[in-house]
């Protein structure tokens, strides 16, 4: 099978798929994402306990992994505190606590989704320790940008990682927009859009950028979770770049090259793992459980088969 207008690979470097079905994954595959990041985040309500966070980490380094293998598509992970929860302090020093444990998974390709929200003073706390932590371990940096006050958040976001002395390749800044991606380019980092349907980065808006600014450095992504997003936003849009007279080595750039170069830097993101992948058969179970429901028949590919997208 190929995809609908070109036989290109694409990456989404940033999709919450824990909130999506397996409809997703398929059409997914089918357009011809290859792997995703699955940043840790916030659930829509503010989680009580740290167990919370260490059953749902636990999930993004296991189970998760295992599903979107299901579906031909190889699953990596960031590991944070997200700038929303983490105005919770005594729940904050905690999630810290367990953090160290889970950045030393494989497939955990950064320490992220970190940065601000309402930029608070505790925001600021744990997006400084967040940034030592990631340090330590010699991991990338994957920053989340606010929604409001989006210019002021992103410009102080980058000063206090100067202040951490992160070097900025191994930064990627995350939801920018035409005000803020001049001066993130600037300084080096890499530049992630976020492309949500109809607001924000709509896809004619991503290409028009890509036009302006050129592919270095520029990701393409989709943050597509429980909310109105779409997890074809990455194959979409490089289609409609193609489309509008973008050259295809620049697609390749902003839709998975980049992304590659920018998590490859964790030593867990790499280029083989996907594209001579283990034949999908849905009768592997992870701790007993199956992805199919009452007597479906599991798709099992034959070893010489091609995978689905190629
Ligand atoms: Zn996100």
């Amino acid at each position: 099978m190929t995809t609908d207008k070109t036989k290109m690979k694409f990456i989404d470097p940033h999709i919450h798929v824990t909130s999506r079905t397996t409809d997703d994954y398929e059409a997914m595959a089918k357009a011809g994402v290859a792997a995703i990041i699955e940043p840790a985040f916030w659930l829509g309500q503010p989680r009580t306990h740290v167990g919370s966070f260490q059953d749902y980490f636990s999930s993004l380094v296991g189970f998760e992994k295992f599903r979107a293998a299901q579906f031909g598509i190889r699953h990596y992970c960031t590991i944070g505190l997200n700038s929303k929860e983490a105005n919770n302090e005594a729940l904050a020093e905690q999630v810290m606590e367990i953090m160290p444990l889970f950045l030393a998974k494989e497939n955990v390709v950064a320490v992220g989704e970190i940065g601000f929200d309402d930029m608070t003073a505790l925001e600021e706390k744990y997006l400084r320790l967040q940034l030592e932590m990631a340090k330590e371990v010699n991991l990338p940096v994957l920053i989340h940008t606010p929604h409001r006050n989006k210019k002021q958040g992103t410009y102080r976001s980058m000063d206090i990682i100067e202040e951490h002395e992160i070097p900025p390749h191994l930064v990627v800044i995350d939801h920018n927009n035409e005000e803020t991606c001049e001066e993130v380019l600037r300084r080096g980092y890499w530049a992630a859009f976020t492309i949500y349907p109809k607001t924000k980065m709509g896809n004619e808006r991503m290409v028009e950028i890509v036009k302006k600014y050129g592919p270095e450095r520029v990701i393409v992504d989709s943050s597509a979770d429980w909310g109105v997003s779409d997890p074809l936003a990455v194959p979409k849009t490089g289609n409609l770049m193609l489309e509008r007279g973008v050259p295809e080595e620049h697609v390749e750039l902003t839709c998975y090259k980049n992304a590659l170069a920018a998590y490859g830097q964790s030593g867990q993101f790499e280029e083989s793992d996907w594209l001579n992948p283990d034949p999908i058969d849905q009768r592997t179970l992870f701790e007993g459980n199956s992805v199919l429901r009452g007597g479906q028949a599991p798709r099992v590919d034959k070893p010489e088969d091609d995978r689905i997208i190629q």
